[in-house]
């Protein structure tokens, strides 16, 4: 180790234990902390957060990272070093170009504007939130400016946050491929509502019975319980401290048998991920997966590409049937994989099916380009979103609650984020289309061996965390650059069979 970067490794350590505390208080908010706990928490992670903040943003390491991106001094560090400077670089020029006093009343405007958004998605209420978006987004645009290069489009800033090297002129491209082969898709499949009956998956299934089968799901994939745990929430989400250290969460609903099991598949497909980052980069600002595209594709494969299929389920439904006699022995194998991809119409994202969702991708990604053109006032955007809902879905949302008051995403910022989710898919359905050229995917799956999917996956994406960018993984493991055309043929193919198109 260069003598240069050794003398960073300090703020580095500090600043992983402090950002390791902050996760834990995260989990532990989100998970089992009592109702009352918050107030009095938030004291210590607000003093954590600025100590955080301090650990890496100083004169010091200002100093070392200027030295350390000097040509004579870069060749000397290894290819890992050399990529957590150029990660470093980057949180750093984007911190740097923010005047502290404006990024400190962005940071009070935001946590200001949650509760806002909150109580107003509870009272149908758009009116009462517009004023603190308007403002959210006028800070944002500011932020953008400050690093948007010349020429640049300044959505292109936002989007670089989330997906490094996915700008707008790849995702219209993107969109307008989807929209082309997938509208005509969605109508007709709209049209034979019914075709496929789910109503069992509605019955009652035992909570505890549920926690079982999905506590076997995770391990069937591959998830690590001497280096990951489970909890409950409201909202399933993954969290990792390090590679030995991977945490999922789900939720339960008495009537809902599919929502935990897929839940638990892709929550696993996150951890594997994480668990899968090599042991020499885990404690380092790299230690994580590359991209929330990335991320997304990781979990999505599992969840979908290979958790919604029938080779999947092959081996392991009797096993289903088994935990849920009377509700699933008179069901079929073939029934059951039908009800779990049955695609319709819907208002909610979350709630979407793996056909209709990317197009509540593509209407909160028009819409955030537009706001970032400033072709648009917060006022017009409820009519906007209903307007596009009815083009590409065929239903208008009766209310803001089911429309645009209904993700937390620009209430906390996050502007740039949405198109990542639809990414993930895209890029899950290029690595599968990739792998069952490789190996013999369907054999595996029906021979209840999922070890060398696993293994492929991490030699080629897990392991390397953030040292490589994900256009460059593709690059490297399949021989082509992200290529949205696998995933209009998977779900063209697979969907036209299910509705008998
Ligand atoms: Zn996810």
């Amino acid at each position: 180790m260069s003598k240069l970067f050794e003398a960073l490794t300090p703020y580095l350590d500090k600043s992983y234990a402090l950002s390791s505390a902050l996760t834990i208080f995260s989990w532990d908010n989100s998970t089992i902390a009592p109702k009352e706990a918050i107030e009095n928490t938030s004291r210590a992670i607000g003093l954590l957060s600025g100590e955080y903040y301090g650990a890496l943003v100083n004169e010091e390491v200002k100093r070392l990272l200027l030295q350390l991106t000097e040509p004579e001094n870069h060749k000397q560090l290894t290819f890992e070093e050399q990529a957590i400077i150029r990660v470093l670089n980057k949180q750093y020029q984007q911190m740097a170009a923010i005047p502290p006093e404006e990024f400190q009343a962005y940071n009070a405007l935001v946590s200001s504007a949650y509760p806002v958004w909150e109580q107003a998605k509870a009272n149908n209420d758009y009116a009462s939130y517009a004023p603190v978006l308007e403002q959210v987004i006028a800070y944002k645009k500011k932020f953008a400016a400050y690093t948007k290069k010349e020429g640049q489009p300044l959505y292109d800033v936002a989007l670089d946050d989330y997906e490094e090297g996915f700008t707008v002129a790849i995702l219209d491209e993107f969109f307008s491929k989807l929209r082309t082969a997938l509208v005509p898709l969605v109508q007709k499949v709209n049209e034979k509502k019914g075709w496929i009956q789910t109503d069992f998956l509605q019955q009652d299934y035992d909570i505890e019975q549920q926690k079982s089968f999905c506590r076997f799901l995770a391990e069937y994939v591959g998830f690590d319980f001497n280096r990951g745990t489970f909890g409950e929430s409201e909202h399933p989400f993954t969290t990792s401290l390090h590679n030995h250290d991977v945490r999922i969460t789900n939720h339960f609903y008495q009537n809902r048998l599919d929502f935990a099991i897929f839940s638990v598949i892709h929550e696993s497909g996150h951890a594997l991920y994480e668990q899968g980052v090599a042991d020499e980069i885990s404690l380092t600002p790299i230690g994580c997966g590359t991209s929330m595209g990335m991320h997304e594709s990781q979990s999505r494969f599992y969840e979908n590409n290979l958790g919604r299929s029938l080779a999947f389920w092959t081996p392991i439904y009797a096993k289903l049937q088994q935990t849920f006699p009377t509700q699933l022995e008179q069901i079929s194998l073939e029934q059951f994989y039908r009800a779990v991809n049955h695609a319709q119409s819907s208002l909610i994202r979350t709630e979407a099916d793996e056909l209709t969702y990317p197009f509540h991708i593509m209407i909160r990604y028009e819409i955030e380009k537009e706001i970032f053109s400033g072709d648009v006032s917060v006022h017009q955007l409820p009519a906007l979103w209903n307007d596009k809902y009815k083009q590409y879905l065929g239903i208008t949302p009766p209310t803001d609650t089911e429309g645009i008051l209904q993700d937390m995403h620009w209430a906390c910022g996050n502007f740039g984020y949405f198109p990542s989710y639809a990414l993930g898919s895209a890029i899950a359905a290029q690595i599968y289309h990739h792998l069952a050229q490789v190996m013999p995917l369907e054999t595996h799956l029906k021979e209840e061996n999922l070890q060398p999917i696993r293994a492929y996956l991490q030699e080629h994406i897990h392991r390397f965390g953030m040292a490589k960018r994900t256009r460059e993984m593709l690059q490297e493991m399949t021989g082509e650059d992200f290529c949205p055309d696998y995933y209009i043929a998977y779900l063209t193919e697979k969907y036209s069979k299910l509705y008998d198109l």
